[in-house]
Formats: C-alpha cells, structure tokens, sequence
C-alpha cells in the first residue's frame, strides 16, 4: 500500500463535508468545486492527487506551480493561482493557468489583456480578490476601487471576468469568517444583477481547511482546501 494513501482518504473525507455543508444550504454538491492546494508540495504528491480524482489544483507562487505544471502536464489538471501576482510573473502564469484568483489592480487586467493577445490565449478567466478587512499585509481590491476594476473589463476581448475570490483574516473560530463571506456574496450579487459575468452566475472563491463549511453556507463555489488534504505544510516561507 503506498504511503500516499492518506490523500484519498482526505480527499473523500472533504468531499463527504462539502456534501454535508451543501445539503445544509439546500444546495447541490455538484455547484461546489473542490481546489486542493497543493503549494510547497512536490509534483509526486501532486499526480497522488490527481489519480485520486482530484482535477483541480491550487498553487501561490507561479515560479513554483511552473516547474509543476512542466513536470505534470498544462492538461493533467485545471491550474489555479491562487497567491498574489506580480507583474514580472504574469506572463508565466498566462502560460501555467486555467484561472487566476487574484486580480487587484487595473494595470495587471491591462497585462494579462495585452499578453494574452502576444500569446494567443483566447480566453483567460480571472476571480478578482476583494479585501474586506483592509489588512495592509494582503493583497485585494478594497470595496472602493472595485467598480473601477469592474468596468475595464469593457475593454477586453480575452480577459474575462468570472467571479470574487476572499481570503479573510484568519481566525480560529471559522464562525468569526461568516460576515466576509457573506459580503462578498452580497458583492457577487449585486454585480451579477448588472451582468458584469455574462450570462453565467459569478463564481465565489473562498473557504480553506478550517472555515470551508461556513463558506459553502454563504454560497462559495469554490473552495481551496490544502492542510485537510495534503497535511500540515513544512515550509512556512511559502505561507501566504
Ligand atoms: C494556502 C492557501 C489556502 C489553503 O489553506 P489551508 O488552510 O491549508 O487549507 C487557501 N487559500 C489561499 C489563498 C492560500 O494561500
């Protein structure tokens, strides 16, 4: 038996909570889509995953999530960034992702526009990152600038916008991370009712290992969960 045995035992066990949690909501497990974060592990963990059925991963540092994405297959699984992009990484991570969850200025839309042009990415989706909680050390748009960031979406062809994404602050009492949760999906609905995602619902990203059941009540559709699947991460230089 391979010592990696441990993943899909996690994984099914998180399955299992989200269907709770959905059922709770009077929602359908199928809206959810799990997003195993699987920053600061090796690739073979990675494929682990994937061969247990987990077809959506999660990475914050695009230099890093590259060198896995080469190793694995650009197809093997949908790629999300998940962490903060810096400019000089955007073209890496047009190349290495699927969805990008961490828009917040209107000069990275702009380069992640013009790239996608230079390298014939016909459609790049992207979650913008909402900061609720105006914490200097995060990154996120706050409230204010949020139309602003919104509206120059008018002017891309490729660039799509399709959702919100949170990470609030941290707390050991998931119950403390419901009202993030359920501004953000006030947020979500309100520019859904001005069509700003196109004839689809807007996707709400957010809940982690501890919180992820309080999150699917509010109405996440997805979530990243990375210590309740993987276990603890060693390396705490690649924390958020
Ligand atoms: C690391 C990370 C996660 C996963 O956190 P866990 O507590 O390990 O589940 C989720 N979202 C972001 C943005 C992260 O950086």
């Amino acid at each position: 038996m391979p010592e990696t045995n441990y993943i899909a035992e996690n994984l099914r066990a998180v399955r299992s909570q989200i269907a709770q949690a959905a059922d709770k909501a009077n929602r359908a497990a199928e809206e959810i889509t799990l997003i195993a974060v699987s920053k600061t592990h090796p690739s073979e963990i990675l494929q682990t995953a994937i061969a247990a059925g987990a077809n959506h991963l999660g990475e914050n540092k695009v230099q890093e999530a590259a060198g896995k994405v080469a190793e694995i297959g650009r197809s093997a699984a949908n790629w999300h960034l998940i962490g903060n992009l810096q400019a000089n990484k955007a073209r890496k991570a047009v190349q290495s992702f699927d969805l990008i969850h961490t828009l917040d200025s209107i000069e990275l839309a702009r380069r992640l526009e013009r790239i996608c042009q230079e390298e014939s990415r016909d459609r790049l989706e992207v979650l913008i990152q909402v900061d609720l909680a105006r914490e200097a050390t995060k990154s996120g748009v706050t409230e204010n600038d949020l139309p602003n960031l919104v509206a120059v979406f008018n002017e891309f062809e490729h660039l799509k916008l399709r959702g919100l994404m949170i990470l609030p602050p941290f707390f050991d009492e998931p119950e403390l991370a419901r009202p993030y949760f359920r501004r953000l999906r006030e947020i979500r609905d309100e520019l859904q009712n001005k069509n700003v995602f196109g004839d689809k619902a807007g996707e709400l990203s957010m809940g982690m290992s501890n919180d992820f059941a309080v999150a699917i009540e509010e109405g996440a559709t997805l979530v990243r969960v990375g210590t309740a699947i993987f276990g603890k991460r060693e390396n705490l230089k690649s924390e958020i």
